[in-house]
């Protein structure tokens, strides 16, 4: 087998891009970049864009803006300009398969020389015919090789006809008919195949594309790659893939397959875009570290306690040795969990930033964000300091950034409620309503610098108001948090209170006192 560990280690991400990037692309992506910094290597970028009908304007731009918002690095192959044209780098291209023709065709017309190809002159209604007749008879349709064993007179006169009719006809690789091929796969182990099984795969299409199997081969070896890393889904491809390297006389790179991503019911992960597309995740306000670290354990285990990675931690621990065999669960509650300890851990300045596309696109703020005001509240200009006391506030408590616009509506707009929500289980509208009077006189009297931190105005407000006047607890905290925030549930009303203080100012606590006593007046 191959011998490829002095060889400096290559690795590649060859995707097909036709639109979004799901979540397994940047798993194999990751792992793939992770073996090779790991290794001191280098990764490449091949497009692999030989089936033209499925081409998607854009898509490799796209996908390289997420690859480079997750981290994921190329050192060599397609890239993007800053004008957004797409170039190329490195030694070892052109790295987009369809600039490869060439290439491709003369090692297929090598194999045609050699008997190890056939053309393939065989209509699609005989090869439809013959996958009904085998699939009746429960046999795998496979093709019969019926064009290998044409005679020398019979190729020319079909050749001639093809070519009367102005059509190529395919390529065939001609698998051997005995013996076995087993693949040495770094994660899951060695695994036999009986050649008589695998079909006689197209290799060069009429239109003079080369399929799949043989632009990888092809492109594998002239690159130099040394790991393929690609999803479990490859693994019934990769016997087929040995044995044209074994036609051609070239030594097979090492293969590593990761396992299949699954459902938490243990479904085959569903292809719907809005579940799976990395770009939405990011959309729906996932940290792009928290789900790289998340993306890093579909199948990885470092098995060790340790659960939160930053990249170079990765780069520092990843090993195709500790690759799982089982199918690695997608479990997005998990993914909540990470996103939160991110989140956490962002400096208040910084979450704020991150959240402003949030409370624009909920609509709470508007312009950009160095100029942000709040509409509802007559075009106020919302202070950096506004925004970042509210991330602060809500740190502890966010899972996604998108969940902001539901969380802090009541910071950026009067509260709307039915009345009765301002009164207590256990009490009356008349308590409600005299004890919002007392607060607001409370407040009016309390010196600013109480109000500076929830915890000094949290105590005074114990203390001061609750305690002095032997109230119940809950028969002030309730109406004085619905005033403020129009809910039954948010942040205490005293941390709300400081915030809106420093933020906005006394009046608008005040304000929001007034109309709660004018509601429960009516
Ligand atoms: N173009 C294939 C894909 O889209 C690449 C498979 C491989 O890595 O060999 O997944």
């Amino acid at each position: 087998m191959a011998q490829t560990s002095e060889k400096k280690v290559r690795t590649r991400f060859a995707p097909s891009p036709t639109g979004f990037v799901h979540i397994g692309s940047l798993r194999t992506a990751l792992f793939s970049f992770l073996f090779a910094r790991h290794n001191k290597g280098a990764h490449v970028l091949r497009i692999e864009d030989t089936d033209q009908s499925r081409l998607v304007e854009g898509a490799v731009a796209n996908l390289l803006m997420v690859m480079g918002r997750m981290g994921v690095e190329f050192d060599e192959g397609a890239y993007v300009n800053a004008e957004g044209k797409l170039l190329e780098r490195g030694e070892f291209g052109p790295y987009l398969q369809s600039e490869r023709l060439p290439i491709y065709q003369k090692h297929v017309q090598e194999l045609v020389d050699s008997k190890k190809a056939y053309h393939c002159f065989c209509t699609e209604e005989r090869l439809d015919a013959l996958r009904k007749e085998q699939t009746a008879l429960k046999k795998p349709p496979m093709y019969d090789k019926l064009c290998k064993s044409l005679t020398e007179d019979e190729l020319q006169n079909k050749m001639s006809e093809f070519n009367a009719a102005g059509i190529s006809p395919v390529v065939r690789f001609a698998m051997p008919s005995e013996g076995t091929t087993t693949v040495h796969d770094l994660v899951f182990g060695d695994i036999r195949y009986e050649n008589k099984l695998l079909d006689d795969q197209v290799i060069l299409k009429s239109d003079g594309f080369p399929t799949y199997h043989l632009a990888v081969v092809v492109d594998d070896h002239y690159m130099e790659i040394t790991h393929v890393v690609r999803g479990e889904e490859w693994i019934p491809s990769t016997p087929k893939h040995l044995l044209l390297y074994e036609a051609f006389g070239w030594v097979p790179t090492s293969f590593a397959h990761l396992p299949l991503i699954l459902n938490p019911d243990k479904s085959k992960l569903s292809k719907r875009q809005g579940d799976v597309s990395v770009e939405d995740f990011l959309n729906k306000g996932y940290l792009p570290e928290a789900l790289l670290n998340f993306v890093a354990f579909l199948g990885w285990n470092p098995k060790t306690e340790q659960e939160k990675f930053s990249l170079e931690e990765l780069i520092e621990q990843f090993d195709l040795a500790k690759v799982n065999k089982s199918g690695a669960v997608l479990d997005t509650n998990k993914l909540d969990w990470l996103n939160g300890q991110y989140i956490k851990q962002k400096v208040s300045h910084e979450l704020a930033n991150l959240l402003v596309p949030y409370w624009v696109e909920a609509g709470m703020l508007h312009g950009q964000l160095n100029n942000l005001t709040i509409k509802q509240l007559e075009d106020l200009p919302a202070k950096r300091e506004y925004l970042e006391f509210i991330a602060t506030l809500e740190k502890e408590r966010l899972k996604k950034l998108s969940e902001i616009g539901e969380r802090t509506g009541y910071f950026f707009k009067r509260p709307e409620y039915e009345p009765e929500l301002l009164v207590w289980k256990k009490s009356t509208a008349e308590d409600a309503k005299e004890k919002l009077q007392g607060l607001i006189t409370f407040f009016k009297n309390l010196p600013a610098e109480v109000f500076n931190t929830h915890e000094t105005l949290q105590n005074s407000l114990m203390e001061d108001y609750i305690q002095k006047n032997q109230y119940d607890v809950g028969s002030v905290l309730w109406p004085l948090r619905v005033a403020l925030t129009g809910e039954k549930a948010s942040p205490g009303p005293a941390e709300v209170a400081s915030v809106l203080f420093r933020g906005l100012g006394l009046e608008e606590i005040l304000t929001r006192l007034q109309t709660a006593v004018s509601l429960l007046s009516k």
